[in-house]
């Protein structure tokens, strides 16, 4: 009998998919799970993709998108991101999961070794898994504030090391990375020769400082910067994220869109152009509901005992459940089934966090912290 992939079979559950199946079971769930904004995409951009459609704006486009969505893209990434980049180094994908499964393609070769911080986001590792790539571990700590440290990640590196991947603002931990940090990274990088994958897609949801982007600390040309509509806009199902290349490595990242996607939704690249030359305040909004509901959940959190990062950005908080006497996973599992709660389980992001769930701060008001509150009177009852 024909065998499928092995590749394909070794891939691992997503653990936030466990929990949504078991939260399908339970009525009235508060979903504290899910990683996507609560806001309506803004009707402008909506405007922009249905005046495309029946323009008949309908067929392929290049593999690199169109051109007045590259050219507005790289005036957003020159004034809000400082990255001196021309429009031919911008390239549009489905997604900037796209552009990370297309830039890892475009670096690598089966065999290769991607440097990847635990937690982070599980389809890192689902990718490298598909390609044929090892993912080397290193930690991230509560203690560092979940901050990657060059000097904790060097011993992880070896002679297949080809490329050190960065999240900031991050996922799972909402943590984002300073520019002294940022510099030391890049320091380290140029030291082993590795790319420099820098996923930014979170760059404007930041509550204290605003975003650092590692571009325009690389003098070198090995960043390469992904971004997205989808957390920004309130576009998470419109599949549209946007990457910026060294110009070296431009073409070949521009290659791999063929097999893989070929473009982006022609209507969408229109919808994004009137998103990025749209009015912005929406941005804004969007930024502060997040913050304000950081302080309130942090503040639970606090005054409830729990350990937790403050988050600096994105839109999740990892809360520490070992006091309630079990893992994450199992703690995440009572939680949905018993308390009608949804959080993901540290596990999910890495085999070190397993102390730890991810909530996300997407949800409304209302819920979040009826939620918080019902996690945090758990941990308290079953660590009794
Ligand atoms: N990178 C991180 C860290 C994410 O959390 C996500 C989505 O959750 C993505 C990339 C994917 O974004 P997109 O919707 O643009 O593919």
């Amino acid at each position: 009998m024909a065998k499928p992939s092995l590749a394909v079979e070794s891939m691992s559950r997503s653990g936030i998919r466990e929990i949504m199946e078991l939260a399908w079971t339970v009525e009235d769930v508060i979903h504290l799970e899910v990683g996507e904004p609560n806001f309506a995409t803004p009707d402008h951009v909506v405007e922009a993709a249905h005046q495309a459609a029946t323009d008949g704006f309908t067929r392929y486009t290049p593999n690199a998108g169109i051109p007045e969505l590259r050219e507005v893209l790289a005036q957003k990434v020159r004034d809000r991101n400082g990255i001196e980049a021309s429009a031919d180094q911008i390239v549009v994908t489905p997604g900037a999961v796209v552009g990370l499964y297309s830039t890892l393609a475009a670096v690598t070769d089966p065999g290769a070794e991607v440097l990847l911080s635990d937690p982070s986001w599980p389809n890192y590792h689902l990718m490298m898994t598909l390609q044929g790539i090892t993912p080397r571990l290193f930690p991230l700590s509560a203690e560092d504030d979940f901050i990657p440290n060059a000097a904790r990640i060097e011993p992880h590196i070896t002679d297949r090391s080809k490329v050190l991947l960065l999240n900031s603002p991050g996922n799972p931990s909402g943590a984002t990375t300073t520019r002294e940090a940022l510099v030391e990274l890049l320091e380290l990088a140029r030291a082993y020769d590795l790319w420099v994958l820098s996923d930014e897609v979170y760059d404007e949801i930041w509550f204290d400082d605003p975003h650092v982007s590692a571009g325009p600390l690389d003098p070198d040309g090995r960043v390469v910067t992904f971004f997205s509509f989808s957390k920004t806009y309130a576009m998470t199902g419109w599949r549209v994220g946007y990457l910026v290349t060294p110009p070296s490595l431009t073409e070949n990242v521009i290659k791999t869109q063929e097999p893989i996607s070929s473009c982006v939704n022609a209507p969408a690249q229109k919808a994004a152009v009137a998103a990025i030359t749209g009015p912005q305040e929406v941005v804004a909004e969007m930024r502060d509901a997040y913050r304000r509901r950081r302080d309130r959940v942090v503040e639970l959190l606090g005054r409830e005992g729990i350990p937790h990062v403050r988050p600096t950005g994105a839109f999740y908080l990892m809360a520490d459940v070992s006091g309630s006497g079990m893992s994450g996973l199992e703690f995440a599992r009572r939680l949905v089934l018993e308390r009608g709660v949804a959080v993901v389980p540290g596990n999910t992001f890495g085999p070190g966090s397993t102390a730890y769930v991810r909530l996300s701060l997407a949800t409304a008001t209302e819920p979040l912290l009826e939620g918080v509150a019902r996690l945090a009177a758990a941990v308290k009852e079953w660590g009794a």
